[in-house]
């Protein structure tokens, strides 16, 4: 059994013995692991309180063969999360991370940029920056590093070029936009302006500081907002807990 070492965020945390925890962390090098924390729920434990909900922590663990549980045996925390003033904003959004990073990765598929990009994300919403932009941000930079982001600017069915300018089509099921010609007969297809696809596109670009500056109009972040949550139901097949705390 070889011990592992990684930085990990902390996902998820469900009580399972008066002293112990099982634990869903995302972890920078090995994706999503789930592990035992014996003892993860005393004060003076040997993970000292470390174990917190979306905290960075530099941890140790077992990888277990088979379906048994990884064992974690040393914990450090790094960072907690700890939005500025308790907001509660801020708070269930860092929720939301953590569900999209449950929902959309599987156990053992490691994506380091994601792991940096949450990270980044989670630092942000502690310090009390705007949640509507970084959530957006969180969604389609997840969506883009896991494959998952929609076609934005060509025909997701036969490929032709469709600008995002007027209303275009945008096929839920089929994962982006669609041409005049291939919309007909075709099944949910919302119709979306031409700059809520440019936001879209913006939010997505790896690096980049456009997207921090970018103006949105409320009602613009409305049907931006809207987009993405059906998206996202579609994509995990149910709708995420926390997207009635978005706004
Ligand atoms: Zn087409």
């Amino acid at each position: 059994m070889p011990a592992e070492k990684t930085d990990a965020i902390v996902i998820r945390s469900v009580d399972w013995s008066e002293t112990s925890l099982v634990l869903t962390l995302f972890t920078r090098d090995f994706g999503k692991v789930r592990g035992l924390a014996k003892g993860g729920r005393r004060i003076k434990g040997p993970f000292e309180s470390a174990l917190d909900l979306l905290g960075l922590c530099r941890i140790v663990f077992l990888r277990k063969s088979s379906d048994a549980l990884d064992l974690l045996t040393e914990a450090k925390l790094v960072r907690r999360f700890r939005p500025a003033g308790r907001n509660l904003s801020s708070l269930y959004a860092g929720y939301y991370v953590a569900e999209l990073l449950d929902g959309l990765t599987d156990d053992y598929d490691p994506h380091r940029e994601l792991f940096d990009l949450a990270d980044e994300t989670l630092q942000a919403l502690s310090a009390g920056e705007p949640v509507a932009r970084w959530s957006l941000r969180f969604e389609l930079c997840a969506l883009r590093i896991l494959g998952h982001l929609p076609s934005l600017d060509r025909c997701v069915e036969c490929g032709a070029d469709v600008p995002p300018a007027g209303r275009v089509a945008f096929g839920q099921l089929d994962g982006g936009v669609l041409c005049p010609r291939c919309r007909e007969g075709k099944q949910q297809v919302a119709t979306v302006s031409g700059g809520t696809l440019r936001v879209l596109a913006q939010m997505a670009q790896p690096g980049g500081q456009l997207w921090r500056r970018m103006e949105i109009e409320s009602g613009r972040l409305g049907e931006v907002r809207g987009l993405v949550n059906r998206y996202l139901c579609n994509l995990l097949g149910h709708k995420p807990r926390l997207h009635e705390y978005l706004g």
